[in-house]
């Protein structure tokens, strides 16, 4: 595996491999079993060719108030998964490196991204579209993984390459969980012991609305999402930032079943921690 952390340094190694079928996988680092199972199936997509990682904390897709300084950083374990699950390319570069020091242009998606966490996070994903944008480019990437984890973000890049013509195939990975359901996420890390105990209560509940619309116990959306505020907010520490069902495809709430392929889609604060999941729900 080579580490490279300067755009000319990745420049030289791809230029080395020009035929080589290229697969990314795109991370902030603090690397979990989620990421993991992303540079799996990259590696898997590649076959004989080049799987590829990026490691960069991406400073525009955090709001004034987020998490950007204190967000985890551990490279040195990082490159050791890279390495362990059969990544040949890393780009770790430091913060200077990516963007100009007056850079001025930015890629705003205007539909997928004005609810759910493109409400809450104003900016959020024009700094996400924008470094996506740039690591294709620079990794002259012929596919690229990302997780259902972040089902929005998956969304609206899948529409930035199929809007701005990028020849990327996007490949998605299901989330991984923690063996009591909650996605794994590397603001887990930031739980006192006390949330990470009622975090759970997330993935239960989503599951739990899934299976009250499979047996026609929850008729409507509107049902839906309020059986989830009652079961979520009865834990203590949780705080309902977002709970929508949309259509998975333009993410436009729904307001009953029968039509598209509904998806429900939560954020929720336990003390500072803002936690997302989302699950695919019954048709009908
Ligand atoms: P991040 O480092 O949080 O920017 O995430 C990098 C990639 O890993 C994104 O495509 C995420 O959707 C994906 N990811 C994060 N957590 C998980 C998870 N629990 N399961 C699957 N993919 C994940």
């Amino acid at each position: 595996m080579e580490v490279v952390t300067s755009k000319e340094q990745l420049r030289s190694w791809l230029d080395k491999h020009p035929h080589a079928k290229k697969v990314l996988a795109p991370t902030m680092g603090a690397l979990h079993r989620g990421h993991t199972s992303l540079f799996d199936l990259a590696r898997e997509k590649a076959g004989d060719d080049v799987a590829m990682a990026s490691i960069f904390v991406n400073p525009t897709q955090f709001g004034p108030n987020e998490d950007f300084g204190s967000y985890p950083r551990q490279l040195e374990a990082d490159l050791e998964l890279c390495e362990k699950h059969g990544i040949d390319l890393v780009f770790a570069p430091p913060a200077g490196e990516v963007y100009a020091e007056n850079a001025s242009i930015s890629i705003h998606e205007k539909s997928l991204s004005t609810g759910l966490c493109g409400g809450k996070r104003p900016g959020h994903f024009d700094g996400v579209c924008t470094v996506v944008a740039k690591l294709f480019h620079l990794f002259r990437a012929d596919a690229a993984v990302f997780g259902e984890k972040d089902f929005q973000q998956l969304a609206v890049i899948r529409r930035m390459v199929r809007d701005l013509d990028f020849e990327v195939e996007i490949v998605p990975g299901p989330t991984v969980r923690e063996e009591d359901g909650l996605a794994m996420s590397s603001r887990n890390a930031y739980l006192s012991e006390a949330e990470r105990e009622q975090a759970p209560i997330l993935f239960q509940t989503l599951t739990d609305v899934a299976k009250g619309i499979s047996s026609g116990r929850l008729s409507s959306p509107e049902e839906a999402v309020e059986h989830l505020r009652q079961k979520i907010e009865s834990a203590p520490l949780a705080r309902i930032d977002y709970a929508e069902i949309v259509n998975s495809d333009t993410l436009e709430p729904l307001d009953k079943f029968g039509i598209g392929e509904p998806r429900l889609l939560v954020a929720v604060f336990f003390g500072k921690t803002r936690l997302i999941d989302n699950v695919g729900l019954p048709s009908s």
